[in-house]
């Protein structure tokens, strides 16, 4: 907790850097972020749970609210939740128009994005740093001074010969997207049922579960069965005629802690490792922001101690 803290402290305050920086965020304010039950004892833990978080200095605004309450500030709750949280102060995004805006700024500013390429091999001596890359039938071979390895839950392949000896495995997870009469205007966590559900276009997205497995094995459609089961207990959604079906990898180390900075070689680094506290959203800018300035400064960064790859 000490670490992740030290590390998210700043997770905000690097969305709006990104802004300020031209990247065209789609942030929404969460109004308030809405936790439910079915009754007020894994209610009143849960809130326990969160005041503890000002004790590693990440102070948390909520208020613990009957059913009513939550469902007026989300009215797709169902009547059968009778217990709520008000989590303030959160916002949330779309994942798929972030990336967009993302790969959009960095070409304005003259990078590239290569898409659809796997790398397939890192090759490091003095100063610089090859990596072998197939695109389709072709291989190319570019050369950088500096190559961040942010490959997932793939990571220990091209890592493990930096040094990198942590396991890294696919905590995967499922996602669907449900219709809704009309669209919900906050996100709703319901924590009994290890479901996180943020507005989209069309509905609400149910995404949960963690399973063990290969990052490409396929889905198992048993798993959003029972997601779908879950969210209609709690949820006045349309599960029946849900869309988007995907699953996904969470990056999961063994100490829950991720994996940023530099490897053996100083000009390697990794980025990786962050599980359920996704670069992929909520750690993502505040990851590239400190990695950027470690590697620019040539210094290593106290917020970074903690997730030292090398560890
Ligand atoms: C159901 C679900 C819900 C989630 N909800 C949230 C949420 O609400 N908020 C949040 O912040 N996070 C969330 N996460 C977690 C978040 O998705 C992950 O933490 C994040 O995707 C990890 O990002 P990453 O870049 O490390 O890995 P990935 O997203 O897995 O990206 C790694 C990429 O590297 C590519 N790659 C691998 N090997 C190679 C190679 N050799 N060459 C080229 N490319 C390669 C992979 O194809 C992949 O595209 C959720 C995850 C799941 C599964």
């Amino acid at each position: 907790m000490t670490g992740l803290a030290r590390l998210s402290a700043g997770a905000i305050d690097a969305f709006d850097a990104l802004a300020v920086g031209g990247v065209a965020l789609p942030r929404r304010k969460a109004a308030p972020l809405v936790a439910a039950w079915h009754s007020a004892a894994p209610r009143d833990a849960f809130a326990e749970k969160l005041r503890h978080l000002a004790s590693f200095g990440v102070p948390v605004r909520l208020d613990a609210v009957d059913g009513d309450a939550a469902r007026a500030a989300a009215p797709l709750l169902s009547k059968a939740v009778r217990a709520g949280v008000l989590v303030h102060d959160q916002e949330y995004a779309e994942p798929f128009d972030l990336c967009a805006a993302l790969a959009a700024s960095i070409t304005r500013r003259g990078g590239t994005v290569v898409e659809g390429a796997a790398v397939r091999e890192l090759s490091a001596v003095a100063s610089t740093a090859r990596i072998g890359i197939t695109v389709g039938a072709a291989e190319d071979v570019a050369e950088f001074d500096h190559v961040v390895i942010a490959t997932g839950a793939h990571l220990p392949a091209l890592a493990g010969s930096y040094g990198v000896r942590a396991l890294v495995q696919a905590g995967r997870g499922y996602s669907f997207t449900a219709g809704t009469a009309t669209p919900s205007p906050t996100p709703i966590y319901l924590p009994g049922a290890r479901l996180a559900c943020t507005p989209t276009t069309g509905g609400l997205r149910i995404a949960g579960l963690m399973e063990f497995d290969r990052p490409e094995a396929p889905m198992r459609r048993r798993r959003i069965e029972a997601m779908a089961r879950a969210a209609r207990a709690l949820l006045d959604v349309d599960v029946a005629h849900r869309k988007d079906e995907w699953v996904g990898s969470r990056p999961c180390t063994v100490d829950g802690l991720p994996l940023i900075g530099a490897t053996r070689h100083p000009n390697v680094h990794v980025a990786g490792g962050h599980g359920m506290w996704g670069i992929g959203i909520t750690l993502g800018p505040q990851t590239g922001r400190l990695l950027a300035r470690q590697i620019t400064g040539g210094t290593s960064l106290p917020e970074l101690t903690a997730c030292d790859p090398l560890r």
